[in-house]
């Protein structure tokens, strides 16, 4: 008797199914023991850090009002520089999400008459109304400040010739993206970064090079802040939150950036001097600490997605065997009906909320209709298991996330089982 997989049974999860599952599981064994040595070397960078800058529990306390001398605060913007290897660094619940903290980050660093460059290809959707890329109330693009793009080339390579002609006076600022992001282009190495910023820099040596890194977080040892980029920026309820924060972001990078970016969050002159943490400095401080086993469990649960649906004959980006530059797993379903029973079966696996079945919404930010699945601690939060699809061509699933890879394999086995039960499948 095997009370394993009696209890997947009484989970939903049929034996057919776990089969199917533990087939492929038994082959990534060697894949998963290589993720352990960057999560050794990445949890030693962040304790190294709280060590160098003496962490203690009075980091820990709550501050309110104006929140001067908050020294959890301030403490823990020093251990992000030190993991980040950077000057440093604006770390705070009052960034709401990625996307603020990248629209803060750009917001803070140009002027009117300034141009923004993307070197690769098109931005993330929420960046398209910060910039003006799409119209929109109070866009970069209404203050002035213009915006050109130069696609990756058909191969995914950098379009190098169209980057040098883009480059000129006017170019203040370049944004660069990390992951894929919704596209299925492939995300882009640290090393692919570092590359793509000294071949930008040695046309325009004073040109800001900023990393929108989410998702990318510990998932290398190195960051793009090690590679030259002047600001990398994420979301705390991704990868560096490790599923505790329960709210904020980061920009970490040079001196004289993340002061313009403290004086456009708070106020010219106040800066970082205010900001009140509340209390939360400890799950901020502790959430760091998780995150680089956190992302191993949810690069654990990618490739185990990536190698499932591959075999049913899916397109997945990354592939089944490639390396891994960020947590997220495209599988291409190519019907929104594939997309929908995906993210069912992820939320019906959730600790929370999994009697609930998700449907696609006009979420603000985005031009389609999207999918969402996630039973979620911290709501939103997308290094906790969850998954997403914007409802339009190509219909492609974004995996990401969990925060044990026991909760991973199950939600994949689960988004199988919704699959096989409404007959897009059969196994
Ligand atoms: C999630 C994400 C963002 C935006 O972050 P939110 O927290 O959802 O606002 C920006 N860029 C990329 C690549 C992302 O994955």
């Amino acid at each position: 008797m095997n009370t394993l997989e009696q209890l997947y049974e009484s989970m939903g999860i049929s034996k057919q199914v776990y089969d199917f599952g533990m087939e492929i599981e038994k082959v990534l064994k060697d894949r998963f023991d290589n993720l352990k040595e960057t999560t050794t070397y990445n949890q030693l960078k962040v304790i190294k850090a709280m060590q160098d800058n003496q962490v203690s529990e009075a980091c820990f306390a709550a501050t309110t009002g104006y929140g001067y001398n908050d020294l959890g605060r301030d403490k823990l913007e020093d251990v992000y520089a030190s993991v980040f290897h950077t000057e440093a660094a604006l770390v705070r619940p009052q960034i709401t999400c990625g996307t603020h903290a990248l629209a803060l980050a750009l917001s803070a660093n140009v002027r009117p008459g300034d141009e923004i460059l993307s070197p690769v290809g098109k931005p993330y959707d929420t960046l398209e109304e910060v910039i003006g890329i799409r119209p929109s109330k109070g866009s970069l693009a209404e203050y002035g400040v213009t915006y050109s793009q130069v696609n990756l080339l058909e191969d995914g390579s950098f379009d190098f010739e169209g980057i040098k002609k883009a480059i000129n006076e006017k170019t203040k600022l370049v944004t660069i993206q990390r992951s894929k992001g919704y596209q299925t282009r492939p995300t882009l190495s640290v090393a692919r970064i570092g590359e793509l910023i000294s071949f930008i820099k040695g046309i325009k040596p004073d040109v800001i090079c900023m990393v929108d890194n989410c998702y990318g977080e510990f998932v290398e040892k190195e960051e793009p802040s090690d590679v030259g980029a002047d600001m990398v920026v994420g979301s705390l309820i991704k990868n560096p939150g490790g599923g505790l924060a329960p709210i904020g972001g980061y920009i970490a990078g040079r001196e004289d950036l993340i002061e313009m970016c403290a004086y456009r969050l708070t106020s010219p002159g106040l800066g970082k001097e205010v900001g009140a943490t509340l209390g939360i400095s400890g799950s901020l401080y502790q959430g760091l600490f998780l995150a680089p086993t956190v992302v191993e469990s949810a690069l654990k649960g990618s490739i185990f997605a990536a190698n499932i649906y591959e075999k049913l004959g899916y397109q997945v980006v990354p592939n089944g065997t490639e390396s891994r530059h960020d947590i997220i797993q495209a599988v291409t379903f190519g019907s929104p009906e594939g997309v929908i029973a995906f993210c069912e079966g992820i939320q019906a696996a959730a600790p929370v909320d999994s009697h609930v079945v998700p449907e696609p919404w006009a979420m603000p930010g985005y031009d389609a209709d999207v999918i969402m699945a996630a039973g979620a601690f911290v709501s939103g939060s997308s290094i906790e298991l969850s998954a997403d699809g914007p409802i339009k061509e190509p219909y492609a699933v974004y995996f990401q996330g969990g925060l044990t890879y026991e909760h991973a394999r199950y939600g994949i086995l689960r988004s199988l089982q919704q699959l096989v039960n409404k007959k897009i499948i059969t196994l």
